[in-house]
């Protein structure tokens, strides 16, 4: 690979480009070319320890089972040749032999012509007997005999030693993932060891001087570590066994001293973060430090995920992945995953595939190939591919998606309409019960609530008001939940619905001034003398709403002319209105009231916003959607509403 220029910035340091950017296909080639051929190390594992490894070689039955000839039924070992002419007409007896074979008991007597012995289910067969009589089959004849009116064939009943598995038999092939009916057959045949592909082991640290772990106090201007704990699990998933050792600071010395240390402990490396050009990103530095080839990918025209970085040190995989999480989740489903399963001796994972009509043109970077996660919802004409619109640094685009499509590097967008092939998380497309499109809103979660504990499945997409208006006219959810304001005729959400759509009234949310408690400049105030007082402060910072939002609308009524400090400051949702109070980056903004009260901001209430549901008619006899009229009428639904800070309209 060549070097690029290497620009300065401006403290003079080089800021490092991307050495030159791959296609996926040609990163992936160049980091399996480095690695394999190579041989996985095997070891022995305990039979129970053994689950989901890899059989590293063929298993040869050791013993024939079953190990004996021995009885499918209760009823009474026989010579068959005693009963070739039994029948209703000339019932034969035979006298009973002193002995009962029971399970786990060895027979000590032979049948002689003429007689039979006792015998249980699983019991061996004893000499002389070849077939077994039901019990059900026979009549006692006085305490020593026995009555019969059917004639018996050889072998009736009977399981003959090695019929199962025969000694000798390949039993399982080297390769085969064990599961609970290989365990079966292994512990049939008295293996309690198996000798399986090494799980590689797989450091995994996370790099940022941002992050925290999960279970502690989240100081001002961190983050909870988030790839750590799923990089683990996915490597936990597909045949390796994660040591996750923290996050580490973007300290270069640090980083470097925990490399080094976590790769001479382990098989495979896994870090994320520090990946770009950022001034705190020094990871990929130290992995061209750490053995050869070094660095064989750094930059995929992958997106998410471009910042990619794939080594090898000494025969050892080296891996950082991007810090957002959907890059980092994305990047190590799709090039990792193949190369880890491989080094486990797992077989390649099988994602199933369907089509789907894309219902919104996708917006897409030329040069990049690029992954859309969807969730799929069932339309009139087949399935519906909802992009998820939250981007790489969203958790739930991935983790809530079903899939996800792919746009070629060389197309600028995916038109509205287009069909795409989806690959699933899943084995199967899991078509949700219930399926609401539009905005969303927390008092929608306690509805829903009610569903789940009912089993039915619910899938919520937030797109906002419009988007989910639109889903709605074409017929591809349920309801769309709304909350738009018509300036016309001032109301709420009606007169927007079109043919085929009927409006199912929800509950009103107070919308109202927040403040953090005590400032003085709000406190006791009615609204218009509060946003009086915040414009005579010129030191007042406001945070706003997106253009197009209902409470944009009454913020600017408030406003009037004025355009005060922090008026382009404009969130799209009613929760990072509170989070920029509470964190002191605005001093007043307009939100509802659950919201304010959630986040402990005063309020003064202003107007109640309309939130309602635009139900499609020819949906309406659905199961669900019945389910959910009847939670959004119910005393509970409506009591848990109130509870929330809602009026159930
Ligand atoms: P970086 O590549 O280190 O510049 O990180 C890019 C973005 O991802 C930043 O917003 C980071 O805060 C975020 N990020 C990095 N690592 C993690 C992590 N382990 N969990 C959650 N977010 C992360
Ligand atoms: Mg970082």
């Amino acid at each position: 690979m060549t070097n690029t220029p290497l620009p300065k910035n401006r403290d003079g340091v080089d800021q490092e480009q991307f050495l030159a950017i791959l296609s996926r296909e040609e990163a992936l080639e160049r980091f399996e070319a480095a690695l394999f051929p190579r041989t996985a190390p095997g070891e022995q594992r305990a039979l129970a320890d053994a689950l989901g490894c890899a059989l590293a070689d063929d298993v040869v039955a050791p013993i024939d089972v079953p190990p004996f000839d021995r009885s499918n039924v209760d009823g009474f070992a026989v010579r068959s040749a005693d009963l070739h002419s039994a029948s209703e007409a000339a019932p034969m007896r035979l006298m009973l032999n002193d002995e009962v074979i029971a399970c786990g008991t060895a027979p000590l007597r032979p049948v002689l012509s003429g007689t039979a012995t006792p015998i249980a289910t699983g019991g061996p067969l004893p000499r002389g007997a070849d077939a077994i009589l039901m019990i059900e089959h026979t009549q006692p004849a006085g305490s020593r005999a026995i009555e019969i009116r059917r004639a018996a064939s050889p072998g009736q009943f009977v399981s003959y030693a090695g019929s199962d598995i025969a000694r000798g038999e390949a039993l399982l092939r080297a390769g085969t993932i064990i599961g609970s009916r290989e365990i079966g057959m292994l512990a049939a045949c008295g293996i309690a060891q198996v000798f399986v592909t090494r799980r590689p082991r797989v450091a995994v640290f996370s790099t940022g001087d941002e992050l925290v772990q999960p279970g502690e106090q989240l100081a001002p201007a961190a983050i909870y570590d988030t790839n750590g704990a799923i990089v683990a699990a996915a490597i936990n998933e597909n045949g390796g066994e994660a040591v996750f050792l923290g996050a580490i600071p973007d300290d270069e010395e640090k980083l470097e001293a925990a490399m080094r240390k976590a790769l001479g402990e382990s098989d495979m490396l896994v870090l994320s973060g520090g990946t770009s050009k950022g001034a705190g990103d020094v990871s990929h530095r130290i992995v061209g430090r750490l053995g050869q080839p070094g660095i064989v990918a750094h930059g995929v025209a992958l997106k998410p995920g471009k910042p990619l970085c794939l080594a090898v040190c000494d025969g050892k995989p080296v891996v950082i992945l991007p810090g957002f999480p959907t890059s980092a989740m994305f990047t190590f489903h799709d090039m990792i995953v193949p190369v880890l399963r491989r080094m486990a001796g797992l077989p390649p994972r099988s994602d199933a595939k369907v089509t789907a009509k894309v219902p919104v043109r996708i917006a897409s970077e030329l040069g990049r190939t690029e992954f859309v996660m969807v969730s799929l919802v069932e339309g009139s004409d087949g399935l519906i591919a909802y992009p998820s619109g939250k981007g790489s640094g969203a958790i739930t685009s991935f983790a809530r998606a079903d899939g996800f499509l792919r746009i070629d590097a060389l197309a600028d967008q995916m038109p509205a309409g287009s069909r795409a092939d989806v690959t699933l998380f899943t084995p199967h497309v899991r078509v949700p019960d219930l399926v609401i499109v539009g905005s969303h809103c927390t008092g929608l979660d306690l509805l829903t609530a009610q569903l789940s504990r009912a089993g039915l499945s619910v899938r919520s997409i937030a797109v906002g008001s419009l988007g989910g208006l639109a889903a709605a006219k074409r017929g591809e959810c349920d309801f769309a939940p709304i909350h738009l304001f018509d300036e016309k005729s001032e109301t709420y959400n009606a007169p927007f619905l079109g043919e085929g759509l009927e409006l199912v009234p929800g509950w009103r949310r107070m919308q109202g001034i927040v403040f953090r408690k005590g400032d003085k400049r709000f406190e006791g105030f009615g609204a218009q003398e509060a946003v009086r007082s915040a414009l005579a402060d010129p030191a007042c910072i406001m945070v706003n709403r997106n253009q197009g939002a209902g409470t944009r609308i009454l913020i600017d009524r408030l406003l009037g002319e004025a355009r005060p400090d922090g008026y382009w400051n404009q969130p799209r949702s009613h929760n990072a209105v509170a989070a920029a109070v509470v964190q002191h980056r605005a001093d007043w903004g307009m939100t509802i009231a659950p919201v304010a009260h959630a986040a402990g901001l005063g309020f003064i209430p202003l107007a109640e916003e309309h939130y309602d549901f635009a139900l499609v008619t020819a949906r309406k006899q659905r199961p669900a959607v019945q389910a959910f009229l009847a939670a959004l009428a119910s005393e509970d639904g409506r009591a848990a509403l109130q509870r929330a800070g809602f009026r159930p309209a």
